[in-house]
């Protein structure tokens, strides 16, 4: 997708500060944070949102979650943290390209769910 601006990260065509880096997956600092600690996993490959997960590609999904959780011990998230995923226009979604924010060090307000 050659308007998608994860896809640029993912190719390298728009910088960003990296802290994992698989075949199938990157992880990276949000550009705007929203909490101290606050990383998204995504795949390299372009599937548009969580609405788009199927038996082919899911996955990778699972294997996002094993980033998640090796990441948040290398970056001390034991006591816990929020995972994240907007999908969709009315879920929130503002780059569709499928990711997972990672948020920690900031209460998200616990009645959203
Ligand atoms: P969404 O609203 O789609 O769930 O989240 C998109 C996230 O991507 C936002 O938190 C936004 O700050 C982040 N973002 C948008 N553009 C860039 C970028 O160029 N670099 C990085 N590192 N994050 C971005
Ligand atoms: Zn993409």
């Amino acid at each position: 997708m050659t308007d998608c601006i994860f896809c640029k990260i993912v190719s390298g065509e728009i910088p960003s500060k990296k802290i994992y880096e698989d075949e199938d997956i990157i992880a990276f600092h949000d550009i705007n944070p929203q909490a101290p600690v606050h990383f998204l996993v995504i795949p390299k490959e372009h599937i548009v949102s969580a609405m788009e997960v199927n038996a082919e590609n899911s996955g990778i999904i699972a294997r996002c979650f094993e980033v998640i959780a090796a990441l948040a011990k290398k970056e001390g998230l034991s006591e816990g943290f929020h995972i994240i995923n907007n999908c969709g226009e009315k879920g929130g979604q503002t780059v569709m390209h499928l990711h997972f924010h990672v948020l920690s060090g900031r209460s998200l307000g616990e009645t959203l769910v």
